[in-house]
């Protein structure tokens, strides 16, 4: 199909729920993605930070026949070998006593909200459910993680919303140390991803932890973005220097394929027991084949490498000094650019896409997410791109 036949058939047949950019995606390699035209447009934006290890890796591309061909499904009544291992290694590589696995973020953070008001009501009887969330957040698309969403933009329509949840600002220690005794958790996300790539300060974030502990309310990290190495580390939890009692993942996990999960601490490990959480597509062999690939791809050296590749693409959008961007902002191949005044990000991102750059925007600026395993050159390629479309 051309491209027109297929945005054409989408338009007909698919629900009208997203924003799309007028370009239809065929196929990829490494980070270079093509039209059915042949078409070719440089990749910053990993399908929105879940294609870590790029289009066509081959290891990936292998691990996922192998697995497809012997086994793609069974269900959790019975025990399959993918995801345990996966499991074992994401605990052993965390600190971290357990995993569930699910499908998607929203999905994730639904069972650490399960689980801190399961905890709390082991713990303390009804009454103290309330999980407190950051201003300017991002969890979900579900009644309940809309509602866990710090933005008022997302609670409407879709009336009555989960009750239980109260916001605070981010950075703001003592709007969180005047909370009641009605709390049983807070959520955040270490760097604040559709809100537009905002990291939480280091001291902020250990003072939470240490807050968390005394009033034993849970500490959950919603890694659904900056999980799985997109920060330069395997969780961003080890670059702030905590270990919260859950954390949930999602997006980069698989490579490209629908899996999510949580990790609990040795003190949670109990609190969901049989009969209280379940999916039924959750630890996915083929999706645990795929993730095995990704841990296995994501040593320590590689994660170095993130590290080194973020801070290369930052200066060298730093350094092309267009008059459309300020500052750059992030952690590791998370990357946020600011947007100066009179200018869209919705305008540049088309532009770039226009140009063969696909890019994101996120808040008021710009996102750049691309595959870890991005190359020099692909990125001097992108460089290349912002500054003739941009400049
Ligand atoms: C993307 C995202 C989600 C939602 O994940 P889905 O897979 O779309 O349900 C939740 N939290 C954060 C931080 C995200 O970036």
């Amino acid at each position: 199909m051309t491209s027109q036949e297929i945005k054409d058939l989408t338009g007909q047949y698919i629900m009208n729920t997203y924003g799309r950019f007028p370009v239809a995606i065929d196929h990829g390699e490494g980070a270079r993605l093509y039209d059915p035209e042949g078409r070719k447009y440089i990749d910053f934006t990993s399908g929105i930070g879940v294609t870590d290890l790029g289009y066509g890796y081959q290891p990936w591309v292998d691990a996922v026949s192998a697995q497809a061909k012997k086994l793609g499904h069974t269900s959790n009544l019975f025990y399959t070998e993918p995801p345990a291992k996966l499991a074992e290694i994401l605990c052993k590589r965390t600190g971290m006593s357990c995993a569930f696995f699910a499908n998607g973020g929203g999905e994730a953070n639904e069972g650490i909200i399960k689980l801190a008001r399961k905890y709390s009501f082991d713990k303390y009887g009804k009454g103290r459910s309330t999980i407190v969330t950051l201003r300017n957040s991002f969890h979900g698309r579900t009644i309940t993680t809309l509602m866990a969403t710090g933005q008022d933009v997302f609670h409407n329509y879709f009336f009555p919303f989960t009750e239980g949840f109260r916001y605070v600002g981010a950075n703001d220690l003592s709007a969180l140390e005047s909370q009641g005794d009605d709390v049983c958790g807070v959520l955040l996300e270490l760097v604040q991803g559709e809100g537009g790539v905002l990291p939480l300060d280091q001291e902020y974030v250990q003072a939470v932890a240490k807050l968390c502990e005394a009033r034993d309310w849970l500490l959950l990290a919603d890694e659904v973005q900056t999980g799985v190495g997109r920060t330069g580390s395997l969780f961003a939890f080890q670059q702030y220097g905590i270990l919260p009692d859950a954390a949930s993942f999602a997006k980069g996990i698989a490579g490209g394929l629908p899996m999510s999960g949580i990790l609990a601490n040795e003190k949670c490990r109990d609190v969901l027991g049989p009969g209280t959480h379940a999916t039924t597509f959750g630890g996915n062999p083929v999706c645990a084949a795929a993730g095995l690939v990704v841990q296995e791809t994501l040593s320590d050296a590689f994660l170095e490498e993130v590290k080194a590749k973020g801070a290369y693409l930052r200066e060298g959008i730093e350094a092309l000094n267009l008059p459309c961007f300020g500052k750059t902002r992030g952690l590791g191949l998370m990357i946020g650019i600011e947007v100066r005044e009179g200018w869209s990000n919705k305008d540049i991102a088309a532009r770039l896409i226009d140009q063969g750059l696909l890019v994101l925007t996120a808040g008021p600026g710009m996102r750049l997410l691309p595959p870890l395993v991005i190359t020099k050159e692909e990125m001097d390629q992108g460089l290349a791109i912002m500054k003739q479309a941009l400049a």
